[in-house]
């Protein structure tokens, strides 16, 4: 890898659905430590690119190179293994299992004989928590988390796994003013590669030097954040909302 090869480029990702494609060729690159924002309509495609990213799906074609490597993402473990932590959605926790156990899931500290050690599960997972200045409740089953602190689970849970690029969808969707605040702080405190599928583009603007704009399974627009927000032509043909601090006051 020379000091100018991108940490994540896709080349020509095509995705179908029954013979129906909706990713028609998707071209983009992502540096070490960019915080990238991923807008456009509803359908354009961001969750079939980012779950192409995740893993999900055995069927696409293009290429995926990770530090100049090719790589086949074929699987989530897949994705993981390579360092690529996607954030769905549906947040994948298991519900019965309070934050430090799902933190722990899959690689559960065990006593000599061999059984797990709840009780360093607990620790662990209180002191992964503290360290990323995180007050989830322990002992509370994930469902009965709110989706805050839910989302900041499956957060602490990536950056536990050495995740070097972080994909989330749509992650301020489901969240209050407050938690929304309160997750762009976090999202800035630490220097992972993110990449950020959002109809928020007042975060976006907020978090994201690089917009990339996805219109009907193609890219549309990438480019810094400002120069995309600010070219009103491109917004209104995406069908999108200039970010709320970039709209003239109504009064003056
Ligand atoms: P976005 O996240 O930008 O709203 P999506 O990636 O969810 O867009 O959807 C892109 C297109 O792919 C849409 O036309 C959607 O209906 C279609 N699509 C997404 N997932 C599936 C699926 N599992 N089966 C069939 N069609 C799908
Ligand atoms: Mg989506």
């Amino acid at each position: 890898m020379t000091d100018t090869t991108p940490l994540l480029a896709m080349r020509g990702i095509r995705k179908s659905f029954a013979g129906n494609e909706v990713l028609h060729g998707v071209d983009f690159t992502v540096g070490p430590r960019e915080i990238h924002a991923l807008v456009g309509p509803n359908g354009a495609g961001k969750s079939t690119l980012i779950n192409v990213l995740g893993g999900l799906y055995t069927d696409y074609q293009g290429e995926i190179l990770l530090r100049g490597e090719p790589v086949r993402l074929s699987n989530p473990q897949e994705s993981l293994a390579v360092g690529v932590s996607v954030i769905h959605q549906e947040f994948s926790l298991v519900p019965d299992f309070d934050a430090a156990e799902n933190l722990a899931l899959g690689h559960e500290p065990r006593r000599q004989a061999g059984l797990i050690d709840h009780r360093a599960i607990q620790v662990d997972g209180r002191a992964l928590l503290d360290s990323l200045g995180l007050s989830i409740p322990l002992g509370v089953p994930a469902r009965r988390l709110s989706v805050a602190h839910q989302q900041l689970t499956e957060i602490a849970k990536a950056l536990s796994r050495d995740a070097s690029i972080l994909v989330m969808d749509e992650p301020t969707s489901n969240l209050d003013p407050r938690a929304r605040r309160r997750l762009i702080e976090l999202l800035a405190t630490f220097d992972h590669t993110k990449i950020l599928a959002t109809h928020d583009l007042d975060m976006a603007l907020d978090l994201c030097e690089r917009t990339i704009v996805m219109c009907d399974g193609a890219i549309a627009a990438d480019g810094p954040t400002l120069e995309v927000f600010g070219d009103d032509a491109l917004l209104d043909s995406a069908g999108l909302e200039r970010p709320l601090s970039m709209r003239a006051c109504p009064v003056c």
